[in-house]
């Protein structure tokens, strides 16, 4: 059975734009008060352009940031230009639920000579790990993973069904208990089994399909493959720990979920 989430893949390339997708940006959407609700999870290089092949920039809702490294969240600035300076006029914050400090990082991102005005046209509202907290029709509950920088897997449920987005992570068991009974895994895998991996960073397609296997996930989706990496072989190492649905997520596929 699936609920009335769709999911839409803006941009699905790992660590940083590829030739065929932006970075990190997937668009939720559910029925919501008689309206379309939209939350954007992740705001990569590139994948602000993405976004406007899908919906009109005005009607995102909500925005979540997974972490703040730059594939994850960078076009927030180009989109702060969108919202400030539109002909129409600035519009009205929005919430950006996102780790400590993002108002302060993306403003200095932003450049010199604008204050924090990025901190004046966004809503940014902390991470709070663990407190499941309402986003229109969405029930969000984030935890946090294992990466460089504060960085959080992403559980989304509309009340029928239930998507956890990975986010970057290192192996973990934290990612085991969020996906037990997940209807959408959307799981990153920038790794392959035949490298020499560092640790604490990223996952590979086999422990990506184990994480599946474990928490008897309905579907699994993979993404974040960076690329410099043969896509043939993340589905191979998928395949060596998770007999059921998968697919290599490309941008502008749509998912109901
Ligand atoms: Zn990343
Ligand atoms: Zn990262």
């Amino acid at each position: 059975m699936t609920g009335r989430m769709k999911l839409t893949i803006v941009g699905c390339a790992g660590s940083f734009p590829g030739p065929d997708s932006p970075a990190s940006c997937y668009l939720i959407e559910a029925p919501y008060e008689g309206e379309t609700f939209r939350l954007v999870i992740d705001l990569g290089n590139g994948a602000l352009g993405g976004l406007q092949r899908v919906i009109e920039l005005r009607d995102i809702n909500a925005v979540a940031l997974s972490h703040l490294h730059a594939d994850h969240c960078l076009d927030m600035c180009g989109f702060y230009v969108f919202r400030k300076y539109h002909p129409d006029g600035a519009f009205e914050p929005i919430p950006v639920f996102a780790p400590a400090g993002a108002g302060t990082y993306l403003s200095t991102a932003y450049g010199e000579g604008d204050g924090f005005g990025i901190t004046e046209q966004f809503d940014f509202r902390e991470w709070i790990e663990a407190e499941p907290l309402q986003i229109g029709p969405f029930t969000v509950t984030v935890f946090q993973v294992d990466h460089p920088v504060v960085a959080f897997a992403i559980k989304v449920s509309d009340g029928a069904s239930t998507l956890v987005y990975s986010g970057d992570t290192g192996p973990t068991e934290v990612l085991a208990r969020m996906v037990e009974g997940a209807d959408v895994f959307l799981c990153e895998a920038s790794f392959v089994e035949s490298a020499d991996n560092p640790p604490n960073l990223h996952l590979t397609g086999a422990e990506a399909g184990a994480y599946a296997a474990r928490g008897d996930v309905g579907r699994l989706l993979i993404t974040h493959i960076p690329a410099w990496t043969d896509r043939g072989e993340v589905m191979r190492d998928v395949k060596s720990t998770w007999g059921g649905f998968v697919e290599l997520v490309t941008a502008g596929s749509v998912y109901d979920i």
